[in-house]
């Protein structure tokens, strides 16, 4: 089962991807578990649910969180959590929720994360980020053996073009968000070779085409 749990749709102020053809777009790439991920809103991830209904989608509702210590994905969320929060108080929301807690891009966008990566209450960690330089996903590679944390692959798509690049596998069979995050607790995963072997195209492509918007759109 292909998984990509950082996704932001038009509901982040810096994304383009329209709900309805990120659900497209991930049935032709066989993508079957997304979280959307946007910031300050869960409105886009909530819509995309309902638009997947019938659709055999898993959509998880996520949100990616500014805390002081850095960026912060809890994902199965049902109420929205502020930015600006220090990482403990971000943490103690996302528990009240129940949710899971991912570091993404641990050492950069825009800055390295300032907790430590061993927090009891973090779940995974981004090991590939597909907005991210190569030489900062190599860096999370290179300390993995101290870190007690599954590492997972996430596309971070803000365009649909960016979207289906990168993800990472779980067994098939998972019905519902909990089986998703217990197969990754469980460290079933696969980060498919072409995905860490591609990455620094896939990256260098995402981070051009990102200044070429900011400039020419
Ligand atoms: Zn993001």
């Amino acid at each position: 089962m292909r998984v990509d749990f950082h996704i932001h749709t038009s509901f982040s102020r810096d994304s383009s991807i329209m709900p309805e053809e990120l659900i497209e777009k991930a049935l032709d790439e066989n993508i079957q578990c997304l979280a959307i991920c946007d910031h300050k809103t869960i409105n886009g991830a909530l819509l995309t649910m309902r638009l997947a209904f019938s659709k055999p989608i898993l959509i998880i509702p996520g949100i990616e969180i500014t805390t002081k210590a850095g960026d912060v994905l809890a994902l199965g969320i049902k109420r929205k959590i502020s930015d600006g929060l220090s990482f403990e108080k971000t943490i103690s929301e996302i528990k009240k929720q129940n949710a899971f807690v991912i570091i993404p891009h641990p050492f950069g966008k825009p800055t390295p994360f300032k907790s430590s990566l061993n927090h009891p209450e973090i779940h995974a960690i981004e090991g590939i980020n597909g907005a991210t330089l190569k030489i900062l996903n190599k860096k999370v590679f290179k300390i993995s053996h101290k870190l007690n944390k599954p590492l997972i692959a996430n596309s971070d798509a803000h365009s649909i073009e960016e979207f289906g690049n990168v993800f990472f596998e779980i067994p098939d069979g998972a019905q519902n968000q909990n089986d998703v995050f217990k197969a990754i607790v469980e460290n079933k995963i696969t980060i498919p070779e072409e995905i860490s072997s591609l990455k620094d195209s896939i990256k260098i492509n995402n981070v051009f085409k990102r200044l070429y918007c900011k400039h020419f759109t």
